[in-house]
């Protein structure tokens, strides 16, 4: 090691030490503090992730990454997938390796195994793991020739690595072993030793396929999560088991809000009576506000030629997210994906003077949208569903007010039902440097000039991502954070330069001349399927009164109160109030516990004293019981929760 040149390896602070050839980072960490060395999980060498073990190449620029730097866990976590893999090898061998990346909050690893794995094996697994970390055995670099590796895992059998191999290494590649067993092609970085993974848990099994591909070799994908901390991870277990309670599939079943049925196909939803109410209440809202803005309400159709399709360009570069065609007896048709050219249709339909702009054409628009069959979720990843879908046709002096207009209706949007957390993201253009965008340099500066006055304007937080807009103009994304603190895509206001020209679309202007609208896509529900599914997860299925599918029950306590009850829902209803009445012949205890497990919000216990007094007990789901109150004072209370739209009751 003394033998040979020496190297200058620059530290953060700029000093530099000057080290022998083949020294590591774990070296040079050691030269510093024994206790940096110990914290240290990966360096980070002239800018890039690496070994703490492996000697420096040459004269470097050293970082020592400790748990502070989130790269760090990126590694960690990484590790840990290596861990369990080798773990699987120990326990179960011959079991073959798919890929096994970290990701956000853990890792997975992908096994073929013609056993299917158990939660028991879980079990047994993690123990595993724990008695390698133990054994403090070392992440080993192995350098391999590319000829070698293939002929020696092709004799293995080992035929999902021959094909990464194949088709993703250089001639010399990266693998990495952990212990006697495991080895696998890798890039690397890794942590030192298995002695350095402290906190991990494995979560989940699933299936997956080879490459995501369901032609190919199904797999066994085992979830897992890791961090530095085992307080971190108690956290994010106990936040686990919180978005578990409130996974809106469960709740859907449980309050009978919606269904997807096995007969119809997956991922198209069925609303049941009381997902139904919600739906209506939200939609409701939706259009009040689109006449109240100044939108104009438009329906279209669900299918069209397949011309049309062609014309707007979807045929072409959409193709792969739409529904087969079908053929009818005068051309081919097709399933819409996009509201977007049936309201283009709309405003070419006549011609436009710049005095008839803008011109916002809103919809709630079903659409229909091919997904793989194994990825749909829930209400998150559907086939159908519906948009509120709006499209806004204006001249370029309008269109900074018609930003700051869509993204205070997003705002208003989110607040109303009851986000108060959200953070917008915008996504721009690459100045034209590769010309993968559609669109004028002029046009494409005004929209992201107007995009950013709206943003600042409405003095909103925004992350702005650089080349990542839609090749046709940039955008707005708006994300909400929920009730347990995860973000959820939302609203977008997006340009478009494309369809305009592809339809000929024009006004004329103040100058005689004809010109090209400028035009925003915007949906700020995104899909109504989705932004339902996230408000049942927000409230854990306990809808605000004003969005509650029933807002009281009425629970007499024998038979011969049902009369007085009956009469009370009468009243009710004829406020406006949507109530039911319980007058099964049970015990009112029984009845209690079956409208607080429905989430109603309000109870009324109905007696003889209630029925002689024209009175009704009370009782809230959340506040328990709360006295005996004139039927009016109770009906304009729900009336004023109701109107306000509010949070409390
Ligand atoms: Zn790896
Ligand atoms: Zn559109």
């Amino acid at each position: 090691m003394s033998i040979g040149p020496e190297i200058h390896v620059t530290l953060p602070d700029g000093s530099t030490k000057t080290v022998p050839a083949g020294t590591t980072p774990l070296d040079v960490a050691k030269s510093i503090s024994p206790r940096l060395a110990d914290a240290a999980i990966v360096a980070r060498v002239n800018g890039d992730l690496f070994d703490l073990t492996r000697p420096f190449e040459g004269d470097a620029s050293l970082q020592l990454l400790t748990s502070k730097d989130p790269d760090a866990l990126y590694v960690y976590r990484h590790s840990t997938a290596h861990l369990l893999a080798a773990a699987v090898l120990e326990l179960y061998p011959g079991t073959q390796l798919g890929i096994g990346p970290p990701i956000e909050n853990g890792f997975y690893y992908d096994f073929l195994r013609d056993v299917p794995f158990t939660p028991d094996d879980l079990e047994k697994l993690e123990a595993k793991m724990h008695e390698i970390e133990a054994r403090d055995v070392k992440f080993e670099r192995v350098l391999t020739k590319k000829d070698e590796g293939l002929a020696k895992y092709r004799a293995e059998g080992a035929s999902m690595k021959v094909e990464l191999i194949s088709e993703r290494a250089d001639d010399i590649f990266t693998e990495y072993t952990l212990g006697p067993q495991f080895i696998d092609f890798c890039r690397g970085p890794h942590v030192p030793s298995s002695s350095k993974l402290k906190v991990f848990k494995l979560l989940s099994i699933a299936g997956a396929y080879w490459k995501g591909d369901e032609k190919n070799a199904q797999l066994q994908r085992i979830y897992g999560t890791a961090w530095f901390s085992k307080k971190e991870q108690d956290e994010y277990l106990a936040k686990l088991e919180e978005a578990k309670k409130r996974d809106h599939r469960k709740l859907g079943k449980e309050l009978d809000l919606f269904s997807i049925q096995d007969l119809a196909g997956p991922g198209l939803v069925f609303f049941h009576p009381k997902g139904g109410t919600i739906r209506r209440i939200i939609e409701d809202w939706m259009r009040d506000q689109y006449v109240k803005r100044g939108y104009s309400l438009v329906y279209t159709p669900h299918v069209a030629r397949h011309d049309l399709w062609k014309t707007s360009g979807h045929a072409n570069f959409y193709s792969d997210n739409m529904f087969a065609r079908m053929e009818l007896d005068d051309a081919e048709y097709q399933l819409k994906p996009m509201n977007c050219p049936f309201h283009i249709l709309i405003y070419a339909d006549k011609p436009h003077s710049y005095r008839d702009l803008p011109v916002r054409l809103g919809e709630l628009g079903t659409v229909y949208r091919y997904e793989r069959s194994g990825t749909m979720h829930g209400l998150l990843r559907v086939r159908g569903f519906c948009q509120d879908d709006a499209h806004i046709f204006c001249t370029p002096d309008q269109i900074e007010n018609e930003i700051v207009s869509c993204l205070q209706f997003a705002v208003d949007t989110l607040t109303t039902f009851g986000f108060s957390q959200y953070e917008a993201e915008l996504s721009t253009w690459d100045k034209g440097v590769s010309g993968k965008y559609d669109g004028s340099p002029e046009q494409w500066e005004l929209a992201e000039r107007a995009l950013e006055t709206a943003i600042k304007r409405l003095d909103m937080q925004v992350k702005i991502i650089p080349d990542e807009a839609a090749f046709y103009g940039p955008k707005i994304d708006v994300k909400l954070v929920d009730a347990i603190g995860r973000k959820w895509q939302l609203s977008t206001v997006q340009f478009d330069f494309t369809l305009p020209r592809r339809f000929n679309l024009e006004y004329v202007g103040e100058d005689g001349k004809k010109h090209q609208p400028l035009m925003v896509h915007r949906a700020l529900y995104g899909s109504i399927e989705r932004f339902f599914g996230i408000l049942v997860e927000h409230y854990a299925g306990a809808f605000p009164v004003w969005l509650a599918p029933i807002q009281v029950t009425i629970l007499p306590i024998t038979d011969r109160n049902v009369p007085y009850a009956q009469e009370v829902s009468t009243k009710l209803n004829d406020a406006g109030i949507r109530v039911t009445v319980d007058d099964r012949s049970e015990k009112v205890n029984l009845k209690i516990r079956e409208a607080q497990l429905q989430k109603v919000p309000y109870m009324l216990v109905i007696g003889d004293r209630e029925a002689a007094n024209g009175q009704v007990a009370v009782r809230n789901r959340k506040h328990g019981d709360l006295g005996v109150q004139t039927l009016e004072e109770f009906i304009a209370n729900v009336k004023s929760l109701t109107d306000s739209k509010a949070a409390t009751e």
